[in-house]
Parts: C-alpha cells; structure tokens; sequence
C-alpha cells in the first residue's frame, strides 16, 4: 500500500506560543524563533521584560493583560484582535506566560482562529508547575512517594467546586494554579475530603525568577499563608509527600547546614 502523503504543512500566519514561567532561557528554541520573527506581539501580564527583549525592535507589541489595576481585555476582544492582525498579512506571534494550553486560553483562541480560516500553530512552554517544581527542587512524582500529579485551577473553586475526594489519595501529588487567592476554600475543601492537615505544602512566588520566593509549609497553614502572601503574584501551591525532599534537594539550603564542618568561602567565598 502507498503510504498518504501528508500535503505541506501552510505556514502559519499566528503562533499561540508559551512563554515558560519567566526566567528568558527556559524558552523553547522554536519559541525564541517565532518571538525573533514576529511583526506582532500580542502578551499579557505573566510575560517578562526579559523575553519581550528578545523581540525585533521593529516588532509591534501589544498588551493585552492587566495592568495597573486595570481589567485584561475580553478573551472574546483578543480572538477579534488576533484575527485583524493576521488579516493584515503581518506574523502575529501570541505569547502566553507558562504554557499556551495549560490554565491558558490557549484553546479558545485556537478555536477563534480556527472558525476565521486562520492558518495558526501551538508552541508549547514550560508550565509553571514544572518550572517552579524544578527551581524549588520538588520532584512533582518522585517514585515511591507519588503515582500522579494533579494540577487544578483555584478558579472553579469559588464556581463549580472541584470534586475534593478525586484530588486526594495516596501518593498524589496537587499543584494549584490561582490557587492563593482561595486558600481558605481549599484548606477547608482538602480537609474536609480527608487529607491530613499535616500534608507538606509549597507556595512558590515568581517562581524561576530572580526574586522567586519559596515558603514550605503544612495544609493546616494554607489559610494564614493566603493572608500573609496576598497579593504576590504569581503563586503558585505543590501540596503532597513531595513537597519534603526539598530539604534534602535544594543545595542552597543544605549548604547551610554542610557548611558547619567545610570552609566557609567555599560556599560562599
Ligand atoms: N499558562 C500558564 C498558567 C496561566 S494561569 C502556565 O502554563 O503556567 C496563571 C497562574 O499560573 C498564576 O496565577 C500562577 O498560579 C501560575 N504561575 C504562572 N507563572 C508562575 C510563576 N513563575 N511562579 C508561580 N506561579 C506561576
């Protein structure tokens, strides 16, 4: 049998591309191509300074997250948008924190696109639960510890409540996104399905970033943690087993305490 050739792929007039969880070098080569290449940049708020940078200075840039208070654009707004500026011929690059299919919208505007006869193309990025899991040193399913990780949006908690019991188990692994925002509902949620107040927890701040923040703490803790965090953004929670070989992984915590019998400048000379 003749083997169906597959016609040339079109070139696509808009890349909905992830822009990983910050940190520039954490990009795909594929994304860097697309954000050297694009005539437009359309990004929201999660997209760093460093990575618009790498942009071609002639590139027209849009935002289209929050800022200063302000509501984002319409989803509906930004489908329009990315639709008229490939009409006009020109690249549209879309760039979305994280990756462009995770918590992203990515979908929606895929599905716009689609609808207007737009050639377009998903390029994936690191999702804050694996760029954040690996700069705070928590392996999401290390092996006897954890058989899956779950990762959930806090958002449909105020909506359509997440089925708690399905979240916990033996060995599971939970990471939130928008999640500090709901602390009190989750703690309770979580507790109230069964899982121990005990459970290691991590909220991770600008996860991959230079200002990155990493608190460990316990399940019992997450509604404190919401008011003593408020308003950091991004945070994202990793809630299980997992969350304890931190300690042991993070060569900048245990270099504290090898520290003790190893010259000083060393570690820190
Ligand atoms: N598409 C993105 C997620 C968008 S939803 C992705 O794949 O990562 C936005 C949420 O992602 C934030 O509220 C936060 O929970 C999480 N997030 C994104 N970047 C983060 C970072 N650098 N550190 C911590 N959390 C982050």
């Amino acid at each position: 049998m003749i083997p169906a050739i597959r016609p040339m792929a079109q070139r696509p007039a808009v890349s909905l591309v992830g822009a990983g969880p910050g940190d520039p070098e954490l990009l795909t080569i594929k994304a860097l191509k697309a954000i050297e290449r694009a005539d437009v940049l359309v990004y929201d708020r999660l997209v760093s300074e460093a990575i618009l940078k790498l942009a071609n200075p002639d590139a027209v840039r849009i935002h289209v997250g929050k800022r200063c208070g302000e509501p984002s654009m319409k989803q509906e707004a930004i489908n329009q948008l990315l639709i008229e500026q490939a009409g006009t011929g020109q690249y549209v690059v879309r760039l979305k924190g994280g990756d462009p299919l995770i918590f992203g919208r990515g979908g929606e505007e895929g599905l716009a696109l689609a609808a207007a006869g737009i050639p377009f193309e998903f390029v994936p990025g690191i999702t804050a639960a694996i760029g954040c899991a690996a700069s705070a040193s928590i392996p999401l399913t290390h092996r006897e510890m954890s058989r899956s990780v779950t990762l959930v949006t806090g958002h449909v908690v105020s909506g359509a409540l997440p089925a708690w019991a399905q979240l916990i188990g033996a060995g599971q692994t939970i990471v939130f996104y928008m999640g500090l925002e709901q602390a009190r509902e989750i703690q309770s949620g979580l507790t109230l399905g069964g899982l121990s107040t005990d459970t290691p927890l991590a909220v991770v701040i600008k996860g991959s970033t230079p200002d990155e923040v990493v608190h460990v703490s316990t399940l019992g803790k997450l509604t404190k943690l919401g008011q003593i965090f408020k308003g950091q953004s991004p945070a994202l929670l990793v809630i299980g087993d997992v969350v304890r070989l931190r300690e042991t992984l993070n060569q900048s915590l245990t270099s504290d305490v090898d520290s003790m019998d190893t010259p000083k400048e060393v570690f820190f000379g």
